[in-house]
């Protein structure tokens, strides 16, 4: 299980300093988040203003 990032992402970059783990990506057009770094904290849901970051079914 990990938390994944939507196409809704908009590149804000307000997530990437969240993440403890360093799991998530820059990306163009959207930021990406590496399952395998991925711990489900959470901590980067909190901090997107497009609520882009979802748990991974
Ligand atoms: S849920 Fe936690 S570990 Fe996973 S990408 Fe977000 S901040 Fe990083
Ligand atoms: S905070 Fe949300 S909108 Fe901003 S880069 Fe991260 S996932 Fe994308």
């Amino acid at each position: 299980m990990a938390h994944k990032i939507l196409d809704t992402c908009t590149a804000c970059g307000d997530c990437i300093d969240e993440c403890p783990t360093g799991a998530i990506e820059e990306g163009d057009p959207i930021y990406k988040i590496d399952p395998d770094l991925c711990t489900d904290c959470a901590m980067c849901v909190e901090v997107c203003p497009t609520n882009s970051i979802v748990e991974a079914e």
